[in-house]
């Protein structure tokens, strides 16, 4: 199914089918809010009065109810049509959908050990069940009758496109397989799932619990900004250690260790530990995880028919093939490393000047980019902070929504929430009519997985009387907490971050479609497009001058201060560009292997790969192999591309606003809605962006927007 579900759900939500509301008559528990309507304002799931032991029971009795439709499909004596097959699959699993909806989310961003024990008992159940489905014979010989028979049954454009997604659902999970190759399908998916699954839980430990830079002597703060001292002294007093600081990896907390600590020990110290993650040959190192999935990986491409897993993903991709893929990255490495060394070279010469008699390291890059920073651009991260109030920032991405789409924002306090620091607002049309909702939940805490993501608690749909369901959206980051001191102010990535999330809550929000397979749904690599074409937004002069407002005095962000933001613009795109990429080509070397190729040694694998195409040692990938969660534990295997691939789309389809004059523009703004954002799921990526922008994309404003041309 869909598109915003993005990292570290199980295979099984992208292809369930789903719909309708559960009426609840085949309960079998009174107690368990999943079996029943839900009751609460604007139908949320009642958070307040889901328990953990609620989940179990209700993933059961879904997985039942789906399977009980899939045979009375599969076992129809009447004629396969699309209203008693193809239609009838679409809404299936309206239970199972719901409770993985809250489930995942939840395990996502306020994860327990009580959490992964469930995890791991439904994980095998759940991909158990996608594997009696997706290669039902029965139900896939139905799919094909109508299929076949697509062009000749009266069906409308989008009729026909389900049909024909739905149908290559079933042949890219295998149901044209003969049965000893089915049988090896199943293992191969189960044991997939679970490796998975144990990735995910190995990095959780390896980022929250198993690593903390403990800080008792005050000297060896200097250098870092007061909200990073308040931040890790409210950390220690958390961890029962008052009077002490703790940092930890998350990115909150050591991005401004690494920018702005004198201490170069430290520095080295927790950066080691970041790079290290699922590295220590301890109970949650991952390289045996990688060395098992990547061959089966591979074989299930085999099976399929395809060379490798790359070929099998990049197959419905924008891309087409990896050679495609290869070629794009690589046209970009060559633009970008060059300018990566020339950056080393520009840190080097303050390390040189300030007499360090040293090399720049990997764990010096930050310090010294943000000299270089100051020296270049006269701009210091710090000053900006101010300006960068969580709220203001939030309530920024909300006004350019409005500017662009003419939809409001009102915050609930009366709807449930899964965690005390989420809120929920209401989002309206101007003519007041209902959009959806959008629960936004910021802080770090060890609970949470890392990085920042979008996900719904409800898909955009329309029930079976014709009436929209509106969807529920969620966004979720890390930011530091507020401390009794200062509120929760951002960085400059984390504002940027902030916008991208929403960008892709906009795209949940407006889809408008009438079938889940295709409502909304977007290739992978067309998938940050919505994302990133906010993220250009929140530079721009007349918005930062809305939102930018100093959370002490309420002063409006100087002119000069903008300017030298977007002066600073080029400021370490090499960097940024190569420790992203060489994450990308390390994702395509990992899924470029044939059957029967194994790999032993994951770190010696990652060396060669990064030795190939020359990465600097001052640079590490931006995710090494074994803390590589998208690609390793969720939906971006040999997908990593995507982000850069959809920042063509973005910074190009960001230029015709641009152009226009206007970045408001309301005839464009209309038409990205439209074709961009509620129907993109009703043809072809590409014929979709053409109709909005008139023409193909060109790379050259991606190009110029990073200084790399
Ligand atoms: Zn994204």
């Amino acid at each position: 199914m869909k598109k915003i579900l993005l990292l570290s759900l199980p295979v099984i939500l992208l292809i369930t089918a789903c719909n309708d509301k559960q009426k609840g008559e085949n309960a079998t528990s009174v107690d368990n809010p999943f079996f029943q309507t839900y009751d609460t304002p604007y139908d949320v799931p009642p958070f307040d009065k889901i328990e953990n032991e609620h989940y179990l029971p209700a993933f059961k009795e879904g997985i039942k109810l789906q399977h009980e439709e899939i045979q009375a499909i599969a076992n129809s004596e009447d004629p396969a049509s699309f209203e008693n097959t193809i239609l009838a699959f679409d809404r299936s699993g309206d239970l199972l959908t719901r409770v993985s909806q809250v489930f995942f989310n939840i395990s996502s961003a306020d994860n327990s050990d009580e959490l992964q024990e469930i995890a791991k008992e439904v994980t095998p159940l759940i991909s158990e069940h996608s594997n009696n489905m997706m290669l039902n014979a029965d139900l896939f010989k139905r799919v094909k009758d109508v299929y076949d028979n697509r062009f000749d049954a009266d069906l409308d454009e989008s009729q026909i496109r389900v049909v024909e997604k739905i149908y290559q659902d079933f042949e890219r999970s295998g149901a044209n397989l003969n049965e000893d190759e089915k049988d090896r399908m199943r293992e191969i998916n189960n044991k997939l799932s679970m490796l998975s699954l144990d990735f995910g839980n190995n990095l959780l430990a390896e980022t929250n619990k198993n690593f903390r830079l403990v800080v008792d002597n005050e000297a060896d703060l200097a250098g870092l900004p007061e909200s990073a001292i308040d931040g890790a002294a409210a950390t220690a007093a958390d961890l029962d250690m008052e009077g002490k600081w703790v940092f930890q990896l998350s990115r909150a907390s050591m991005t401004p260790f690494l920018q702005y600590a004198e201490n170069r020990d430290l520095r080295e110290k927790i950066y080691m530990g970041y790079i290290m993650r699922g590295n220590n040959d301890n109970e949650h190192d991952n390289k045996a995880i990688i060395s098992e999935m990547v061959p089966l990986r591979a074989e299930k491409a085999e099976l399929l028919g395809y060379g490798t897993h790359a070929d099998f993903v990049i197959d419905v991709n924008m891309a087409k093939t990896p050679e495609n893929v290869n070629a794009f990255l690589m046209k970009l490495w060559d633009a970008a490393l060059p300018v990566a060394k020339s950056e080393v070279y520009d840190m080097q010469q303050i390390i040189d000047r300030e007499g360090g008699d040293f090399q720049l390291a990997p764990w010096d890059w930050w310090y010294y980019a943000e000299k270089l920073r100051k020296e270049k651009y006269d701009l210091d991260e710090n000053e900006l902070k101010p300006y960068l109030k969580l709220e203001n920032v939030r309530d920024g991405m909300f006004w350019v929504a409005n500017q662009l789409y003419g939809i409001n924002f009102e915050k609930l306090d009366d709807v449930p929430v899964y965690h005390p620091d989420a809120e929920v607002f209401k989002v309206t049309e101007a003519d007041g009519t209902l959009v959806g909702l959008l629960y936004a939940d910021y802080f770090v805490r060890d609970s949470k997985r890392g990085g920042a993501w979008c996900t719904s608690f409800r898909e955009a749909t329309y029930d079976a009387d014709g009436n929209r369901v509106e969807p529920i959206s969620t966004i979720v980051m890390n930011y530091p907490k507020p401390t009794e001191e200062t509120p929760s102010l951002l960085s400059w990535d984390e504002t940027t971050t902030m916008f991208h999330e929403f960008g892709h809550a906009l795209h949940g929000l407006f889809t408008d479609g009438k079938y889940q397979r295709t409502a909304g749904v977007v290739p992978r690599d067309y998938v940050e497009l919505p994302s990133q074409i906010m993220e250009n937004f929140a530079g721009e002069p007349q918005v930062m001058k809305q939102y930018a407002k100093h959370y002490q005095t309420g002063e409006v962000i100087p002119d000069e201060l903008i300017e030298k933001l977007n002066k600073s613009g080029h400021f370490n795109q090499g960097f940024v560009t190569v420790e992203y990429l060489a994450a990308s080509i390390l994702d395509m070397d990992w899924h470029s292997l044939q059957t029967g190729e194994t790999v032993e040694d994951v770190l010696a694998f990652e060396k060669a790969s990064m030795d190939n195409i020359g990465l600097i040692p001052e640079i590490a990938p931006r995710y090494r192999s074994t803390y590589f969660q998208h690609i390793f534990s969720g939906g971006y295997s040999a997908g990593y591309y995507v982000y850069i691939w959809a920042a063509v789309l973005d910074a190009d389809a960001f230029n015709a606003f641009k152009e226009s004059g206007d970045i408001f523009n309301p005839e464009l703004a209309a038409k990205f809605r439209k074709h961009c954002l509620a129907e993109v799921g009703e043809g072809p990526a590409m014929e979709q962006y053409i109709k909005f922008r008139g023409q193909a994309p060109s790379e050259d404003p991606l190009l110029e927007r990073r200084g790399l041309k």
